[in-house]
C-alpha cells in the first residue's frame, strides 16, 4: 500500500532540555530568585512615572495578590479577567492569579461593555481587575452575563496587592493547569478562549530563551521595551515573560506615543524593542526620530503582522547597528512559531522577509490546503506545528479544537508559508477569515452576526481591504432588507458604537447577494477579489 511522504521540519537551532512540568511563576522567576544581585536590580520600570520595582520586590508582590486572590475566594483554576492597560498592576495580578492557580483571562480595556461582558461570560469570569476609570463599562455586566448572585460591588486594588504574603496557600500546580485564557478567533468563527497551561507556555519562554547560550536573544544586562499590549499574548509571552525570565529590566508604557517612546529609550537606554510593523513604520520614516540617539537598541523584534521590505530596508538605513527580525506567532501556538533573534548571537544571517527558523522542540509541516498533502521545501501551503507550547485547546469548544489541532497534535494555522533549503520560513498568505488591523485581531464573523441583527440588514459578510498604514481594515458587503433605505454612514455609525475601535467598518458595499457555497460558506476570495479589481 502506497503510504504518502510526511515532510517534517525542526529548527536550525538544537533542541534544549525544557523543564516544563515547573509552574510558570516559579519558573519565570528562577533565575533572578537564585541570584541576589539580580534580586535587586529593577524587573518593571513604569515609563511614564518611573515607579520601579526589583525582582526581589516582585517576588514578594505575586505572592500577596495570590494570598488576596484566596481572601477573595478566587479559587484554584478560577477565572479572572484582567480587562488593564500595561502596568506594574497588570504583572502582578497576571503572576499572582499563575501562583494561585487561577486563570488570568487578558481582554482589551478599550473594548466595550458588550465585548467584555461576551468574553466574562464566554470565560466564567469571577473577578474583574481594571481601572476606576473603567468600572462603568463593567458595572452592568452581571446583567448581561445573566448571573443570579449579588455582584459584590468594588474593591480597591490593595484587596489584592496588600494582603499578607505569608497568607499565599501551597498550590500543586499541574503542567496541564490552564494558566492564561486570552480570546482569538483562531482560522474561522468567533472569538474563543485559549487554553494555554503553564506547561504550554514555559516551553514555549524555553523555547525562545532558554538554551547552550542562554544569552541568544535577551540577557540580564538588556532593557526591553514594553509598549505592545499585554492583553495580546506577543507581548504577555514574548516580551514581558521572556524578559522575566531572562532577568532582564522591562520598560512599561501603556500606550504608544512616539515621543515618550524616544525619551524612553534615551533615558533607560533601551536594547531590545519588541515591536510591531506600523511602529517599524515610525521609527523609520518619522522625522522626529531623528532628534533622538537610539544607538543603545541593538534588536527589534516585529511580529504579529507581516513586515514590507521596504519598511524594512528604511530601518536598517535609520538604525544600521540595530538587528531587525521577524518573528511569527499566533495565539493557539502559545504563540511563537519561528523567530529570526535566535540568530542575534549566531553565526547565521537571515533573508530579508524571513521569520527565522522554527522554535526548537517542535515539529513543523507544510500542508497543502485543498488535500492535505504534506508538501517539501520551497513549496508554500499552510504551516502547521507541533510541540509541547501549543494550546490545550479552545475553553468549552471541543469542536472548533478537533478542527484547529488535529489528532495528531498538528495546529493548524491559516498560514501559508514555505520553508526555504536554509530552514527559514516564509509566510507569503493567510488562508483563514481574520483580519489584522496594525495586528489585532478582527473577526469577521463578530463583525457579520452584529450586522445582521440590524432589521435594516438582510445579508452581510466582511472582509479584509490592504492598507498602507495599518496593513488590513475590515469593510462590509451588506445586502439591505427589503425596503430599507439604510445608508453607509447608518452602518458604520451603528457598527462602532459596539466595538473597540480597530474593529470599526472602512467602506460599505451594498450588494443584491453575498455570494455563498452550497453549504452555506460565504465565498471571502471572491469578495476581496472584488475589492482590487
Ligand atoms: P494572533 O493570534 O493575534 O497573534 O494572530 C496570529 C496571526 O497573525 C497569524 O496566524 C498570522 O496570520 C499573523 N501573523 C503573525 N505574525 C506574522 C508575521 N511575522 N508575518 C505575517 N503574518 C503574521
Amino acid at each position: 500500500q502506497h503510504v504518502a511522504a510526511e515532510y517534517i521540519f525542526r529548527s536550525k537551532l538544537p533542541d534544549i532540555q525544557i523543564p516544563n512540568h515547573v509552574p510558570l511563576a516559579t519558573y519565570c522567576l528562577e533565575r533572578a530568585a537564585a541570584d541576589p544581585e539580580l534580586g535587586g536590580k529593577a524587573a518593571l520600570i513604569d515609563g511614564p512615572t518611573g515607579t520601579q520595582m526589583s525582582y526581589a520586590q516582585l517576588g514578594v508582590a505575586i505572592r500577596r495578590v495570590g494570598a488576596g486572590l484566596a481572601k477573595l475566594g478566587i479559587g484554584r483554576g478560577e477565572v479572572v479577567m484582567l480587562l488593564l492597560p500595561n502596568s506594574i498592576e497588570f504583572v502582578l495580578v497576571f503572576l499572582g492569579c499563575a501562583v494561585r492557580g487561577c486563570v488570568a483571562t487578558t481582554a482589551n480595556p478599550f473594548y466595550t461593555p458588550p465585548e467584555i461582558a461576551k468574553q466574562a461570560k464566554a470565560s466564567g469570569t469571577k473577578l474583574i481587575v481594571t481601572l476606576s476609570t473603567y468600572v462603568d463599562k463593567v458595572s452592568g455586566i452581571a446583567e448581561v452575563m445573566s448571573i443570579d448572585r449579588e455582584v459584590e460591588g468594588c474593591l480597591h486594588i490593595s484587596a489584592l496587592t496588600q494582603a499578607d504574603e505569608g497568607e499565599c496557600p501551597a498550590v500543586d500546580i499541574q503542567p496541564d493547569d490552564v494558566v492564561a485564557l486570552p480570546f482569538s478567533s483562531g482560522t474561522t468563527g468567533l472569538p474563543k478562549g485559549v487554553m494555554l497551561t503553564h506547561k504550554s507556555l514555559v516551553s514555549s519562554i524555553a523555547q525562545q530563551v532558554d538554551g547552550d547560550n542562554p544569552n541568544l536573544y535577551m540577557a540580564p544586562s538588556d532593557a526591553v521595551l514594553c509598549v505592545l499590549p499585554m492583553f495580546h499574548i506577543y507581548s504577555l509571552n514574548s516580551i514581558l515573560l521572556c524578559s522575566l525570565r531572562t532577568a532582564s529590566t522591562i520598560v512599561i508604557m501603556p500606550k504608544f506615543d512616539l515621543t515618550q517612546l524616544l525619551e524612553l529609550v534615551t533615558r533607560y537606554s533601551i536594547s531590545i524593542a519588541p515591536i510591531v510593523p506600523p511602529i517599524v513604520l515610525a521609527l523609520a520614516k518619522n522625522p522626529a526620530v531623528l532628534a533622538y540617539d537610539l544607538s543603545s537598541i541593538r534588536m527589534v523584534q516585529s511580529g504579529a503582522a507581516p513586515l514590507g521590505k521596504e519598511i524594512e530596508d528604511a530601518f536598517r538605513a535609520r538604525l544600521p547597528r540595530a538587528t531587525i527580525g521577524q518573528g511569527y506567532g499566533m495565539t493557539e501556538a502559545g504563540p511563537v512559531v519561528a523567530l529570526c533573534l535566535a540568530f542575534a548571537k549566531h553565526p547565521f544571517t537571515v533573508k530579508p522577509g524571513s521569520c527565522g527558523t522554527i522554535v526548537r522542540n517542535a515539529d513543523a509541516k507544510i500542508v497543502d490546503p485543498e488535500t492535505g498533502a504534506s508538501l517539501p521545501r520551497n513549496q508554500p501551503g499552510e504551516m502547521c506545528i507541533r510541540g509541547p507550547q501549543v494550546m490545550k485547546g479552545y475553553l468549552g469548544d471541543p469542536e472548533s479544537t478537533r478542527s484547529t489541532v488535529d489528532k495528531d497534535g498538528w495546529l493548524h494555522t491559516g498560514d501559508v508559508a514555505l520553508i526555504d533549503d536554509d530552514d527559514e520560513v516564509f509566510i507569503v498568505d493567510r488562508v483563514k477569515e481574520i483580519i489584522k488591523y496594525k495586528g489585532f485581531q478582527v473577526a469577521p464573523a463578530e463583525l457579520e452576526a452584529l450586522l445582521i441583527s440590524n432589521p435594516s440588514i438582510a445579508d452581510a459578510a466582511v472582509v479584509a481591504k490592504k492598507d498602507d498604514l495599518t496593513g488590513e481594515v475590515p469593510v462590509a458587503f451588506v445586502v439591505r432588507a427589503a425596503d430599507s433605505h439604510i445608508s453607509e454612514d447608518d452602518i458604520k455609525g451603528f457598527v462602532s458604537k459596539q466595538v473597540v475601535f480597530y474593529k470599526k467598518i472602512h467602506s460599505v458595499y451594498f450588494v443584491d447577494s453575498i455570494p455563498k457555497n452550497p453549504s452555506g460558506k460565504i465565498l471571502r476570495k471572491e469578495l476581496r477579489s472584488r475589492l482590487s479589481s
